[in-house]
């Protein structure tokens, strides 16, 4: 039976630029023919690049990867729509459409400029992950300055992406910007593409307070299949199922998800080839005792209730006061 797959993170962009291929059949983890098997597919699509490889603006890059996006989605449109809102993604789902979002990776792609989230805003971009693996003008990150957390500027950046119902990713982000950006207590927080650290000691996971704080703001956690952030498998599930079920034990319910970092990373946890092996893994699951309602949350509806929820707190924003009175609301 067909399943409904939300992933938060894949670097199917940038790879593709980098192969000159198209997003309806390519040689990585993901293609547009391989998202047309599921009963539902929502993915978002992260723009990225390595800010230390060029000195080319970070903004005419991020220009350039979004246009190849769109351009590949509009040659596509039988297969997939691009999406801002939680309400475009049930839309694009209910046409039997693969629901295309757009995310950013790294604020370098931004100039770390609180100026051009506007920029980012028009384009319908739902989350910028403030930091990749360099520190940058906003923090340091996991690998690089790790030990230092948000600049002035990185808390106005902050500041400002919630003002236009963009989510700070905070995987990548050093442990201090983690709990500074917690600190600023402004809304929800994703940590897109992120497993646990209890059980795998990478700084690119989560601590299990990590964990329970980005839950206590209404966000999510995607979990992310790279076997270096999973640890070793034996090429079944079962070490990625601990995680699951290790974040469950926190109160996870509401909270998990994936953002698989397809085509982001090389080895891949229980043997996945790709998309295509998602199934497996929604087999895995319910061979391990997951029950339906639970699997359809973090398959799909956890990260569509985030959405929906900051769809709505920028709707009610926009609503005059005396409107909302009117409505009884
Ligand atoms: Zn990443």
């Amino acid at each position: 039976m067909p399943i409904a797959y939300f992933d938060g993170h894949c670097d199917t962009v940038s790879r593709c630029l980098r192969t000159g291929e198209g997003l309806d059949r390519a040689g990585g983890h993901i293609d547009l023919r391989r998202g047309g098997a599921f009963s539902a597919y929502a993915q978002f699509f992260a723009l990225f690049y390595d800010s230390a490889g060029t000195a080319e603006a970070g903004l005419a890059i991020a220009a350039r990867q979004r246009e190849f996006l769109m351009r590949e989605l509009a040659a596509n449109g039988e297969r997939a729509i691009f999406c801002r809102t939680a309400e475009d993604v049930r839309r694009a789902v209910r046409r039997g459409r693969i629901a295309a979002l757009l995310g950013i990776e790294g604020a370098e792609l931004l100039d770390c400029d609180p100026a051009r989230i506007d920029v980012a805003a028009d384009w319908g971009a739902r989350y910028v992950t403030l930091t990749w693996n360099h520190a940058n003008a906003l923090s340091g990150s996991n690998c690089d300055g790790a030990d230092r957390g948000l600049t002035d500027r990185g808390r106005a950046f902050v500041r400002e992406l919630y003002g236009r119902g963009i989510l700070p990713d905070v995987s990548h982000l050093s442990d201090a910007g983690f709990w500074d950006v917690i600190g600023l207590g402004l809304g929800p927080v994703a940590a897109t593409h992120s497993d646990s650290r209890a059980l795998c000691g990478h700084p690119r996971n989560l601590t299990d307070a990590m964990f329970r704080a980005i839950g206590e703001t209404g966000g999510v956690v995607g979990l992310n299949f790279y076997r270096a952030f999973v640890g070793p498998d034996g090429g079944d599930f079962s070490q990625l199922l601990r995680h699951i079920d290790h974040f469950l034990e926190l109160g996870g319910e509401d909270v998990l998800c994936f953002g698989g970092d397809l085509d982001g990373c090389d080895a891949l946890c229980g043997g996945m080839r790709g998309l295509e092996s998602v199934p497996r893994l929604y087999d895995a699951c319910a061979r391990h005792g997951y029950d339906r309602a639970l699997l359809e949350k973090l398959f799909f509806q956890n990260w569509l209730r985030l959405l929906a929820r900051i769809d709505a707190a920028g709707a009610a924003k926009k609503t005059p006061p005396h409107e909302g009175r009117q409505r009884g609301q």
